[in-house]
């Protein structure tokens, strides 16, 4: 159900589903950066029967950058996708070993428009699910050379404080000084409030493109906050950045998705240079955002009709698959049950109606149609009526 209104949402602005491979070459997700957890630590990758170096991915934007160098679409390509990821992490709530994502990218356009399109998507995804308490925030991490610049300024900067970090942050320093920005440790939170901006770092046209999308959202009415120091995990975001949280859920997991703009990776795949842009919205933190706020679109689909057989099932058979054929949601009991242990099962199973058939009904060529509300009573109708009596009681 929640894959549909996001397949809804996504295919009604031009995206196509796209299935990528759920185990890939190590050199594709690898090029997502060396300097992202995801990458150095954690990674399920291992050696197959033929020696090659392979990996269970850890998100897919790689892999569909990947499938656009293979297979050279004509961009714009606007794609969505739905599945399963792992990640070697250590399993908390709303943080597992494996978990699903929605999403979708698009490969060929410069535009600042597109990015409000693609944040607007996300945002009318939570909106029809019924989530309110969702928060966008948003960034710019500039052009390559603005970010680099920024990144030698942060170096410095963090290097110089010192005691003023913690010691897993000055680890994280040697690494990636934009990593930093992101630990949610109190002792670092002084230190880091004070860091330089890359706001100050912006050329010209990173600016342009960072006011274009800001504009674009005001002028569909949704709100936003700027966050300089959102800087996202994964190494080749560039300009616009954008995370959903929710705040229903623990700080440290409080992201629900997020995304942003990327170039050099269709490249690093054996692609021509190509902008892109996308977004992976975390399915698992989504419906535990949906259990926090009482909202929960999942209503299961409550049964038409219960088929309750007592020749031994053939009749069950041919009656269920009939009525499933025609569009009715049925079911039916297993295993020759007695008809008192079948009416049990019907009952439990919240159908509209009982469908009870047995040797007399068989001969007579008709079915008995039972509803399972109190107080009305049950029907014999021609077995050949059964279809339009069914259909009759529905509008009813
Ligand atoms: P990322 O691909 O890291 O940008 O993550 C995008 C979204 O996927 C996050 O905001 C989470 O909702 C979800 N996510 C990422 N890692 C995990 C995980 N280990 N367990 C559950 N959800 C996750």
């Amino acid at each position: 159900m929640l894959h549909n209104i996001f397949a809804n949402v996504a295919e009604s602005a031009g995206y196509g589903e796209i299935k990528t491979p759920l185990i890939e070459d190590l050199g594709v997700f690898a090029r997502i950066g060396d300097a992202t957890d995801v990458v150095t630590k954690e990674m399920y990758d291992f050696h197959d029967k033929g020696e090659r170096h392979v990996a269970l991915r850890p998100e897919l934007t790689a892999s569909v950058c990947r499938s656009f160098a293979q297979h050279r679409p004509t961009p714009p390509w606007k794609v969505w996708y739905a599945g399963s990821n792992f990640r070697y992490e250590k399993p908390q709530r709303g943080r597992y070993r494996q978990f699903d994502q929605v999403g979708l990218e698009v490969l060929g356009v410069d535009d600042p428009d597109l990015d409000v399109e693609v944040i607007a998507l996300g945002w009318e995804f939570y909106r029809r699910l019924g989530l309110t308490e969702v928060n966008l925030i948003i960034n710019s991490l500039g052009e390559p050379d603005d970010r680099a610049r920024y990144v030698e300024a942060l170096r410095g900067y963090f290097a110089a404080a010192g005691e003023g970090l913690t010691e897993q942050s000055r680890e994280t320093l040697q690494r990636n000084p934009l990593r930093v920005l992101d630990s949610k440790r109190e002792h670092d939170a002084p230190c880091i409030a004070s860091a330089p901006t890359i706001a100050e770092f912006y050329s010209a046209e990173a600016a342009d493109h960072f006011a274009g999308v800001q504009a674009g959202l005001r002028m569909l009415g949704i709100p936003f906050k700027v966050e300089t120091k959102l800087v996202r995990g994964l190494d080749y975001y560039r300009r616009t950045i954008f995370e959903f949280q929710g705040s229903t859920l623990d700080s440290a997991q409080k992201a629900l998705g997020g995304g942003g703009r990327y170039d050099g990776l269709v490249e690093a795949l054996g692609g021509p240079a190509t902008p892109g842009i996308g977004f992976a919205l975390g399915v698992d933190r989504t419906l535990l955002a949906c259990d926090d706020e009482g909202v929960f679109c999942l209503e299961p689909r409550r049964l038409d009709a219960f088929v309750v057989d007592t020749t031994g099932g053939v009749e069950a058979v041919a009656i269920t698959a009939e009525l499933r054929a025609n569009g009715f949601a049925a079911d039916r009991a297993f295993d020759g049950r007695s008809m008192k242990a079948q009416m049990k099962l019907a009952n439990r199973s919240g159908a509209s109606v009982a469908v009870i058939i047995g040797s007399d009904e068989v001969e007579a060529g008709t079915v008995v149609v039972k509803p399972m509300e109190a107080g009305i009573d049950q029907q014999t109708i021609l077995r050949n009526d059964l279809i339009p009596h069914l259909n009759e009681l529905k509008d009813q």
